[in-house]
């Protein structure tokens, strides 16, 4: 191997020896269940399609039907401001809007949206002030953002009284103009959820400041109409900048952004990624909205999510684990990597697929299961996925 290619080499074995190299498996998916490297169906309790949309054959039947209809082409062609801007963008736009009663803008993916908006909207007189969990994207759009000259500062993850002391801080400092809270509204890992109420009336504490709320994990999932925490919480009209993902409870593609029309112009002035990227695919837009249709009416649906959560949180109290969750991702705080690894195995045996999540993914020592419930799968599975738990982390192994 060339000196060049022996560098990459050693770095990989690296990782090899302190076990976090990753490497794709070969999966295939069969509704809820998934058979990962040819092995049995397991019952999948690992990806992000909390309502079922994305693997329900019945709504891909009928969403084929539709594309009978109207020509919606599998590809842009290019950025929405050259000439990749088809109707179906507006449409989906426009309905997003209505649902909110608010301007929505639409980009290529909740990444893009995170790493594009956060650099676009600050400068050397911004202050972002961010919860210390939040995801890669807003940590990755941080760091772009400190390019431009923006301060980023980290609080302890949910601690409010820290936040309002450096609000205070920043408010009192002539020197900055804006402060932009950034947070998640279901966090990743541990599945808690913010008090938006409260954040929105931290935020009212000074004209400077700013909300931005990533709902990937939310939106679909939470409010009567699936529209996020922020539905749930009342408070769509305060946050300045709500972000989400259609990757997730969606079945789909792409990230949004509901915000005031100016900063919606201002974003299509400014952010790069939306500017420097070839747009969706005009099917993939008509998809979301497809889906977005449907999904405003699965309140029930979102009800037995909320509810099955629960029964799980309660399950893992009673086996005395730690539950921070307050949503359909629930973690199994295990500590160890090699417990937390042998309790997966464990669990794939049994015919679950749960994925285990180590640092530096999480803080070192708090290696977990992490599942993530699906409304997709009946009771006696849910029941039946609770005993195998109890039988491989209940005794404590
Ligand atoms: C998944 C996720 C994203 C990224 O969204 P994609 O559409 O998958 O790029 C952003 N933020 C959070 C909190 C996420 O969980």
């Amino acid at each position: 191997m060339s000196e060049l290619l022996n560098h990459y080499a050693d770095k990989l074995s690296a990782l090899k020896s302190c076990h976090n190299h990753r490497q794709f498996q070969a999966l295939h998916h069969r509704g809820r269940f998934i058979c990962v490297n040819d092995g049995k169906p397991l019952l999948n309790l690992a990806s992000n399609d909390y309502l079922g949309i994305a693997q329900d054959r019945q709504l891909y039947e009928e969403f084929l039907d539709v594309l009978h209809e109207q020509h919606q082409p599998f590809g842009s062609s290019s950025s929405r401001l050259l000439t990749g801007n088809f109707d179906s963008f507006e449409r989906l736009e426009a309905q997003m809007a209505s649902l909110f009663g608010r301007p929505c803008l639409l980009f290529n993916s909740g990444y893009h949206a995170n790493i594009g908006i956060l650099p676009a909207i600050c400068d050397a007189k911004t202050v972002i002030l961010a919860d210390k969990l939040v995801h890669a994207s807003i940590i990755d759009g941080m760091r772009l953002a400190a390019q431009n000259g923006t301060k980023t500062v980290r609080y302890q993850h949910q601690n409010f009284d820290q936040l309002k002391l450096l609000i205070e801080k920043y408010h009192a400092d002539d020197s900055v103009e804006r402060i932009v809270i950034a947070t998640e509204s279901i966090f990743s890992m541990d599945g808690d959820v913010t008090d938006l109420v409260k954040l929105v009336s931290l935020k009212s504490a000074s004209q400077k400041v700013m909300l931005y709320v990533d709902e990937a994990h939310a939106i679909g999932a939470r409010g009567v109409r699936g529209l996020g925490c922020a539905e749930g919480y009342g408070v769509i009209e305060q946050i300045d900048f709500i972000v989400g993902a259609f990757g997730k409870a969606m079945g789909s593609v792409g990230g949004y952004c509901i915000c005031h029309e100016v900063l919606r112009d201002y974003l299509i002035n400014t952010m790069r990624p939306l500017i420097f990227s070839t747009a969706l695919a005009p099917v993939n837009m008509a998809w979301t909205a497809f889906v977005l249709e449907k999904i405003v009416n699965m309140t029930q649906a979102r009800l037995r999510l909320a509810a099955m959560s629960d029964q799980l949180s309660q399950a893992l109290i009673a086996m005395r684990l730690s539950c921070p969750s307050a949503s359909q991702i629930v973690p199994v705080i295990l500590g160890e990597n090699a417990r937390t690894l042998k309790a997966a195995d464990a669990l794939k045996q049994q015919g679950y697929y749960v994925l285990a999540v180590r640092p530096p993914t999480v803080p070192k020592g708090q290696s977990r299961l992490r599942i993530c419930l699906t409304e997709a799968i009946s009771d006696d599975e849910m029941a039946g996925f609770i005993q195998a738990l109890q039988r491989v982390v209940g005794g404590g192994v």
